[in-house]
Parts: structure tokens; sequence; C-alpha cells
């Protein structure tokens, strides 16, 4: 392996560098020293082998110049030359330069060009261009007057004609400051250069003018400071052609005067007249070979003369400085290959690879789909606890939500007697009864009425079932903004095909499962079961209607029989006015729960149902004296009073708390009140308060154009239709949840897989589905870039070694 081709590791390494912002590569760099007006920017110049630095007599380098050449292969540099002609001609100006630039061109046919960080992008094919922006950016910012700056400029020479260097011009050492430099300007260009040279890795190229002794060499001297052993320091001899005649500089190229490992080297650059007469590179450097060929002294020695071995020897040291650096390089190389892979391995296959087999992207879009299902699944069951939210109730819980609270609360809110006033149950009386006035509870008319009260749990059971749908919905969609949306966000078109079958699904099922739901009201419709264990009864519901007007009558009128009652009761409602009031409240804003106790009777109240239930069902046949249906038919038969008395008695002893009667009904109630829930008076048996007398008979002129019967009669249906509609929204707020849990929850559980599969995974598809979303692709793309850039550069680098 030759020698430059070294470089292109070095600069490659530098790009890295730049790239992934490791500074600590530190790659080797050469700079030139010397008093000022040695010829430091003249050596530079020939190395590189173009006029493009700013020279001459005084302090021209006010900036350090940081210099990268880069060797580039003559067709790439006609390639860039051609398309960038192509590219920038925009104006006349450009147009002529390009014509000009094209006579030039055409001689030597290769192209060469500068970049400067200020100005990115932007290719300086002019040489001159280049001195002019150097000059223009030294004055930017060291101003005008011969001032300095510490901030470099940045310049990267690409072209086919230069060995690969990273060079830097530095300011000249001086002694007096002129113009606008500071008074200290010795000591700031010293530590401006220090600071340069004094980095291990960098190659000190000490310039001393040939025709001054060497002694008084500044660069040597500063050279010395940093490099005391002199390893790393190359010396130069310019101005050899200055040089008094019979005097030659032998000695010291020989290594015989000042001790420098890597030796001295003579040079010979343009004079200034030379500068002046535009005297080209070429013909200087063979001028200068001409020099030491023909020089009596030197052209034993010529070989190890003159710019060319500067250049070669500069390569050399070079190369084996990288090469002591090249194991650190490596270690880090590899370091970052390896965070380049883990972050590539994080991008997921690419596609290319899977587009190696049908199975492989077959696979992954079956176990993409899986992972979908499951996740899907798991949201609803509560399972994948990583990603189970603090904030809001999501997934499974909050369908139970739906359940319980939601659907709950709306079947609560529902009031039994919705839009049935008296007017309505009485007709519905007198209809079913026919001509003649029925001699028992009026069945018929309590089965028409009831029924459109259970059509009013049709509403909230349809809502639920849309609840649930909209929950599933959302877990569906949500399913992608955790765990396995990470792998799915690379593939959109897969995810939102998932998303469409799986709602898909849900929307067949969402049909099929309100039917069912609405069906089940329908059922309950269908057929009163008037014997469920739970109704209330007609024969229990009439007692207590009875009870209550007899208590209500004899309150009112403030009779004996009131005396008597009161004395049967035990003095219990000697203070009835009071409660009077209270009772009129509750039955006014009946609680749904109350009602519900009516059916199902809560602790305390277990024992008074069954006995009211076993009174009921073993005494209504027999119809014999003191009980509830026996005093029910008394009333309506005009038996004897004391039959009543016994009765009262019976009741008293079942529900010994006291009974709350109304005072101010006449202006509130009515049938079809809405039930504002309210407080429950503890004391007061739920039976009595669900069918409490209370809310009917006064306000209501109709109710007082009834007959005492029908008063009865209506009331009575009124309290039928609170109990039994009761059963059926208890069974209903027990069905709906379990029907949506089956026909929709469930189903799409059990059948999102299947689906998904039917669905998608088919060949045809795959290319479709796992088309990668682009910034993705992109990221990869680069990351794969970079990746190649590392592992072709640890390949050199192992070419190397
Ligand atoms: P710098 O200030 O160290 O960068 O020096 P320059 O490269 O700007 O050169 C200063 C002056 O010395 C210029 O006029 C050059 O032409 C001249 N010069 C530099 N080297 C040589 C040389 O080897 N021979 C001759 N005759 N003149 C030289
Ligand atoms: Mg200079």
């Amino acid at each position: 392996m030759s020698l430059q081709d070294l470089i292109p590791v070095v600069n490659k390494l530098q790009d890295i560098v730049t790239t992934t912002q490791l500074a600590d590569l530190d790659l080797p760099i050469l700079a030139v020293v010397g008093s000022q007006s040695c010829g430091k920017s003249s050596v530079l110049e020939n190395i590189v082998g173009k006029d493009f630095l700013p020279r001459g007599t005084g302090i021209v380098t006010r900036r350090p110049l940081v210099l990268q050449l880069i060797n580039i292969k003559a067709e790439d540099a006609r390639k860039v030359a051609q398309y960038s002609e192509e590219e920038t001609e925009v104006d006349l100006e450009a147009h002529l330069r390009k014509q000009t630039s094209k006579t030039k061109s055409s001689k030597d046919q290769v192209r060469e060009w500068g970049e400067f960080l200020h100005i990115p992008k932007k290719k300086f094919f002019n040489f001159h261009d280049i001195r002019n922006e150097i000059e223009n950016e030294t004055a930017r910012i060291a101003g005008e007057n011969k001032g300095i700056s510490r901030i470099p400029i940045n310049l990267k020479i690409y072209s086919p004609n230069v060995l690969n260097l990273t060079v830097v011009d530095l300011p000249g050492l001086t002694k007096i400051p002129i113009g606008d430099q500071p008074t200290d300007i010795e000591r700031q260009t010293r530590s401006l250069i220090s600071e340069y040279i004094a980095k291990p890795n960098c190659i000190i190229l000490a310039v001393s003018p040939a025709n001054v002794d060497l002694v008084n060499s500044e660069s040597l001297k500063l050279a010395r400071q940093v490099d005391p052993t002199g390893k790393r320091t190359v010396g130069i001899l310019t101005k050899l052609d200055l040089m008094d005649q019979g005097t030659n500089a032998l000695d010291i190229l020989k290594g015989n005067v000042y001790p420098l490992k890597l030796g001295f080297i003579g040079i010979v650059n343009r004079s200034q007249r030379d500068i002046s007469e535009n005297k080209s590179l070429e013909d200087s450097l063979f001028a200068e070979q001409q020099f030491f060929a023909s020089h009596p002294s030197y052209k034993t020695m010529s070989n190890k003369c003159g710019t060319r071995y500067l250049a070669q020897t500069l390569n050399k040291i070079l190369m084996n400085h990288i090469r002591d650096r090249l194991p650190d390089i490596k270690a880090k190389l590899n370091t970052l290959m390896g965070q380049t892979e883990q972050e590539l391995a994080a991008y997921g296959d690419t596609p290319a690879n899977l587009n190696d087999s049908k199975e492989g992207r077959g696979a992954l879009v079956l176990s993409l789909m899986t992972k979908f299902a499951n996740s899907f699944v798991n949201s609803i069951e509560g399972t994948s606890m990583s990603e189970v939210s603090t904030k809001e109730l999501c997934g499974g819980a909050r369908i139970y939500y739906i359940y319980n609270e939601v659907f709950g609360s709306q079947l609560a809110s529902i009031n039994p007697t919705h839009n049935l006033s008296i007017h309505d149950i009485r007709t519905a009386i007198r209809n079913s009864t026919g001509p003649r006035p029925s001699l028992f509870v009026p069945e018929l008319a309590f089965d028409l009425l009831v029924k459109p009260q259970i059509k009013l749990l049709e509403e909230p059971s349809h809502k639920c079932v849309e609840l649930v749908y909209e929950e599933l919905m959302k877990i569906v969609h949500n399913v992608c903004s955790t765990g396995i949306g990470v792998e799915l966000n690379r593939y959109p078109r897969l995810q939102s095909k998932l998303i469409e079958v799986v709602s898909d699904l849900l929307r067949e099922r969402l049909g099929p499962t309100i039917k069912y739901v609405e069906s089940l009201i329908e059922i309950h419709t269908a057929y009163i079961n008037t014997n469920h264990p739970n109704f209330v009864g007609a024969a229990k519901a009439m007692s207590m209607v009875v009870e209550e007007r007899q208590r209500q009558m004899e309150f009112n009128s403030k009779d004996k029989l009131k005396l008597a009652s009161e004395r049967i009761l035990n003095g219990n409602r000697s203070d009835s006015p009071e409660e009077n009031s209270e009772s009129e409240k509750d039955s006014d804003g009946m609680d749904i729960n109350e009602v519900d106790d009516v059916i199902k009777p809560v602790k305390h109240k277990k024992t008074d149902s069954k006995q009211n239930g076993a009174l009921r069902s073993d005494s209504t046949p027999t119809l014999t004296g003191g009980t509830p249906h026996d005093s029910y038919l008394n009333y309506f038969f005009g038996k004897d009073p004391i039959t009543h008395q016994q009765y009262l008695q019976t009741q008293a002893q079942l529900n010994p708390t006291p009974f709350k009667f109304p005072q101010q009904h006449e202006s509130t109630l009515k049938f079809n009140s809405s039930f504002v829930p309210n407080e429950t008076n503890g004391s007061v048996s739920p039976d009595m308060k669900a069918l409490s007398l209370s809310d009917s008979f006064d306000s209501d002129e109709t109710i007082n154009e009834l007959s005492e019967r029908e008063q009865l009669e209506c009331e009575l249906i009124r309290r039928l239709i609170i109990s039994y509609f009761s059963i059926v929204r208890e069974m209903i707020q027990d069905q709906v949840p379990k029907s949506i849990m089956c026909l929709l929850v469930n189903y799409i559980k059990q059948h999102i897989q299947n689906r998904l599969v039917v669905k998608l995974y088919n060949d045809v598809m795959f290319d479709d589905l796992l088309q990668e979303d682009e910034t993705i692709q992109m990221e990869r793309e680069k990351c794969v870039d970079l990746l190649n850039t590392y592992r072709e550069a640890s390949r050199i680098i192992s070419d190397v070694v």
C-alpha cells in the first residue's frame, strides 16, 4: 500500500470525528512555524501545488489557516467540475468566468477546488478567488490593519494533484508591534502558535531562512520548547538561493549543526520577483529541481532536497504517526460501530432482507398481528401491567365502570311511572273491565300499562352497548400508542389496516348486540309474570293501599276510630302530624332504591317480607278474616269494620315501625311526578314508603272525580307497576352487561386473531403492508451509511496494521 492511501483514512476519520463530535481522535496535523516572511506560506503553497495563499512581505498571515488537502481521482474531479458548472452558472459574470476557466482547464483536463467551512457547499474553482476569500475572511475577523486573530480559517482543497495532508499556516513570529497590533504582539503570536504545535500529535515544520544564521532561528527555539527531543520537528531551510555566494547549508541539511531526528530539508521557493511575474508553480518546482540538481554543493543529495522530497517525507512521518494512533482510533471506531449497529437493530430488519423470502415477510406480518391482538385483549383484561394508566380508567376497568356506574345509575334514574297519568290508569282500567266493573284487581289494565314502562329500559340499554363499543374502539386505537406501537409505527400501512379490520369486526358486532339487548326488553314485555316471587302481588299491595287509606281517613276525621287505632298501635302515632309531612316528601321523592327495597327487602326487612309473602300465599285462597287479601275484599264488599281492626293489628305487629302520613300533598302530588332522589327516612318501613298512599288523590281534579273504588284501583295499579318495573329493571341491569360481554367483548376477543389472519395474511398484501414509514427508512439508511463508513475506515486501518 502506498503512502498516499493512508491519508483518506485520516480524512475519513476526521469526517467521522466531525459528524460524531468525537473530538478526541486527535488526528495528526502539520503546522508551519517561523519568523515573519521566512517563507512559510510559500512552503505550504508548494506542498499543495497551487497558488492560493496570500504571500508577500510584511505580516500577511494573520489568522491560523487550517488546510485539509484531499486527494481525489481525476475523473471525480472532472465530474464535479462539470456538474458544478451546470449548477452555478447563474449570471453573465459566472458565465464569463466559466468560459475563461474552461479554456484554462481544457489544457490539463482536470479541475480542483477549495471549500471554506464558513461558506458551506460553495466550491471555489478559481484559486485567486480562494486567496481573495482568505484575505477577506482575515480582514473580517482580524481587522484591516495588521491585527491578528486566534480564530482559524478552515479550508479544504480537493485536487488530484495534492498529497493527503492536513496543514496549518500560522502567523509569523514578530518582535515589534506595528499597525493595530497590541504591545504584547510577540507574546500573543507565541501563545497562538504554541497552542497548535504543543499538541503531541502536531508535526512541526520549523521554517528558517537559510540567509539568516540558524542560531537566530525563532522557529527552532519555539519548536524546542514544545518538542525538546526534536522527534516531531522537521527543519525546513528556505531561501537557499539567496545565500551568500560561496556559502552553503550542507552542514545543516546533513544534520551536523542542529540535531533534529526528522532532519532538515532544503527548499527554494519563488522569490518576490517570481510572484510579481506570475511564475507558475510548475515552473518554479521545475526550477527548484534544476537548482538542486545543478548546484555544486547539493547535487549529490538532490534527491533529498526540494519540495517534492519534503512532501514525501511529511507523508511518511504522518503515516508513522497515524500508525501509532491506530489502536486507539480502532477501539473508538469499534465502540461507534457497536452503537450504530444497536441503533440499526432498533429500526428492525431492512425491508430488503425481508423481501428475500415470502415466509420471512409472512412471519413478520403474523407476529405483528398476533402482538396487536394480544395487546388488545390484554388491555381489555387489564393484564398489560406495564401500560396501566394511573390517570384515568382504561380498557376493561372502563367497561366495568360503564356497566356499574353509567348504566346502573341511568336505570336507577328511570321513574317507573314516567308519562303515566292517573287518567291513563283509569282509562286503562275502564277499558279492560268492559261494561261491568271487575270484582278483583284489573290485571289486564296492569298488563297494558306496565309494558310501555318496561320499554323505558331500552334506551339506557342501547346506550350501554354503544358506550362499550366506543370504549373498545378506543382500545383498538390505543394499542398502537403502547408497547407494540413502537414496532408498528414502522409500518403505518399495516397499523392502519389492523385498526381497520378490528374496527370492522367491532362494527359488525354492534348491530347484533344491540338487537339482542333490544330483544331482552321485548321478552320482558311479552309476558308479564305476576307470579314472580319478588312481585309485591295484588293482594298485598291492595291491603296496604286500603290500610293506609283507612289510616288517612282516621287521621283526617280525628274521630273515635283514630283514637281506637292509636290505642291498638300502642300510641306509636302520637306524633303523626309531623311524620305526615315527611311521608309526603318520601312518597313524592321516592328513591328508586326504596322501590327496589319493596322487591328485595334489605336485611332488617327480610323477615317482614317473608312473613308477608307467606301470609299472602297462605291465606289468599281461604278468604278468612285477618289476612290482607281478606281485608281488601272486605273493604270492597263492605264487610265488618272489626275485621279491619284486626287487620290493622296484624299489620302493626308485622311492621312495628311508625307509619308516616301525608300532610300537605294537596298541591304537589301527581302520579307522574318525577322521582327526585331524596334522603331515606330510616325509621320508615321501606315497604310502606314505597307503596305509601301519599301522592295520589288530592290535587288533581280528575282524581277528585274518581270514585273511592277507582282511586284505590289506580293507586293499586301504580304500586304494582313500580314493583314489577323494579323486578324487570334488576334483571335488565344484570342481563345487558352479560349480553354485551358475550356478544361483543368476548366475541371480539375470541375472533380478533382469526379475523386479522383472514383479512390480512395474504401473500399479495405483504409488500403493501410492510411498506415502511419514510422517516424511519431514512433514519435507517443514515445509520447504514454511517456504519459502512465506520466499517470501511476500520477495514483500511486493519490493512495498514
Ligand atoms: P511567510 O510570511 O513566512 O508566510 O512568508 P511568505 O511565504 O509570505 O514569503 C515571504 C517573501 O519571501 C515572499 O516575497 C516570497 O517570495 C519570499 N520567499 C520565500 N521563500 C523564498 C525562497 O526560497 N527564495 C526566494 N528567493 N524568495 C523567497
Ligand atoms: Mg505567511
